[in-house]
């Protein structure tokens, strides 16, 4: 890791999601170097576990590939995964920041062959699937991952097993000394692009989430239908396993609410419309198979009507005008009962389906209030743009709750600002 090399005509940009990796992309095909910092093992943040993007319905792995392409190309742009920033100092053109780099314990011999993990028997559980299922302690992040390099997992070092993988290796790629590292690097810019994470579904104490086995999220619900995902590509209950046919949405999962989250995360709507459409494919068109997504109001706004609109078209989607009041669950059958007032005819139901999905709030993963000295959080700790002469710029879910176009777009200005920033440094330098 001391190789790393970094002045203030660098571009540091913090978190390797769509937003990271495009801020990253303009600033390096400006010419500019750029440390592209990522916590995870790989690149991708949580586009990567998407099953399709909407409005297209297009898998993400077409656009990651392109942009995987692009980083690899860039003789400009250095990636550090399984990093985090530790502090930050300095002022624009000027900062000092530590970086905390965790071990991953397999060099840049590996070929990603996988004999280690074949040689490892613990299990732990895969993050990539939010723990619906379980993967070996030396593991590829995921499929697409990049860097294609295993992890050995922190819980078996030390253990006969490590020694084992180790042994198991032909290309002398797993390191069992790596040890956790504190580095310091110049930077003149810094975009921050840490993305957002999900509300804490449990917190919504109606809805059950850490009580009923088949009260899923909308992540879980992307995960499930990816055929390398926990249940093969399939809409299986938790509970028994049977397939989920009749599927409830709840929207405004922890927000628009005082007692969670104040703002809309905006592409909840969206998420639970896209989703709907997987109904038709899982099950055909002439199914049976149904969903009900209980709403206070869609938005779907500007090139999305559209999209809205084939959905409302779809038989096989009833939308209901309610904030579902609480769930019980039937324990003989496992199935979930939705209990609250639909707003257009003011009558109760108590509506019973296979499977609810909560369409779940999105909130920043940083809070920006304690990024750096300057930087300005909105009410909800998402980064707030202010003109205070720091080049600390935010990009993405971590400025707002956004889908991946406008993530794109405030990447590509965050790049131009600490471009702009970088030229100023090297003109008075020169
Ligand atoms: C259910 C659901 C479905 C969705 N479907 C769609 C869709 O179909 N189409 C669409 O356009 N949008 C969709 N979205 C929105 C989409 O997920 C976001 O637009 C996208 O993830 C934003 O990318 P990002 O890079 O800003 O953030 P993220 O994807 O969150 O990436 C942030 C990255 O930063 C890393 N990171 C975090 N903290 C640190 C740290 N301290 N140091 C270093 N790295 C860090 C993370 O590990 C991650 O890799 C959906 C959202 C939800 C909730």
């Amino acid at each position: 890791m001391t190789d790393v090399v970094a002045t203030n005509e660098t571009v540091l940009v913090v978190g390797g999601g769509i937003s990271g990796m495009t801020a990253a992309l303009e600033t390096a095909e400006c010419g500019k170097d750029v440390i592209l910092v990522e916590k995870e093992p790989a690149l991708g943040g949580r586009v990567a576990q998407l099953y399709k993007y909407f409005p297209k319905l297009c898998h993400p792995t077409c656009g990651m590939e392109i942009n995987l392409g692009r980083i690899k190309a860039n003789p400009h742009l250095r990636v550090m995964t399984m990093t985090e920033v530790a502090a930050v100092d300095g002022k624009a053109g000027d900062y000092s920041v530590s970086l905390k780099v965790s071990p991953r314990y397999v060099n840049d011999n590996c070929t990603a062959c996988g004999a280690c993990a074949q040689a490892v028997t613990s299990e732990i559980e895969d993050p990539f699937n939010y723990g619906m299922s379980k993967m070996k302690a030396a593991y590829l992040p995921f499929n697409m991952a990049y860097p294609q390099r295993y992890v050995i997992d922190s819980s078996i070092i030390g253990t006969p097993e490590a020694d084992s993988a180790k042994a198991a290796c032909k290309y002398d790629a797993i390191d069992l000394d790596m040890k956790e590292q504190t580095i310091t690097i110049k930077a003149g810019a810094i975009i921050w692009a840490t993305g957002w994470r999900p509300y804490d579904a449990a917190k919504i104490q109606p809805y059950g989430y850490d009580r009923f086995a088949n009260v899923i999220t909308s992540l879980e619900l992307e995960r499930m239908m990816d055929k390398f995902g926990p249940t093969g590509g399939k809409f299986l209950r938790p509970s028994d396993g049977k397939e989920a046919k009749n599927l409830a949405f709840i929207q405004c999962a922890g927000s628009r609410d005082r007692n969670h989250l104040k703002h809309c995360s905006r592409i909840c709507c969206m998420a639970s419309l896209k989703q709907s459409t997987y109904i038709g494919e899982q099950f055909g068109e002439e199914s049976d198979a149904s969903a009900s997504i209980y709403y206070i109001d869609i938005r779907a706004i500007d090139r999305f009507e559209n999209f809205y609109k084939a959905v409302q078209a779809d038989p096989k989607v009833k939308f209901v005008k309610s904030k579902v009041a609480n769930i019980t669950e039937d324990p003989e059958t496992g199935d979930v009962i939705l209990h609250g007032v639909d707003t257009e005819g003011y009558h109760r139901y108590d509506n019973r389906h296979d499977l609810c999905v909560l369409a779940i709030g999105m909130e920043p993963s940083v809070d920006a209030s304690e990024i750096a000295r300057g930087v300005s959080a909105d009410m909800s700790g998402f980064i707030e743009f202010n003109n205070d002469g720091g080049a600390i710029f935010g990009a993405g879910c971590a400025t707002n709750a956004l889908d991946v176009n406008r993530s794109v777009q405030s990447a590509t200005a965050a790049a131009l600002r600490a471009v702009q920033v970088i030229n100023r440094v090297s003109a008075a330098e020169s």
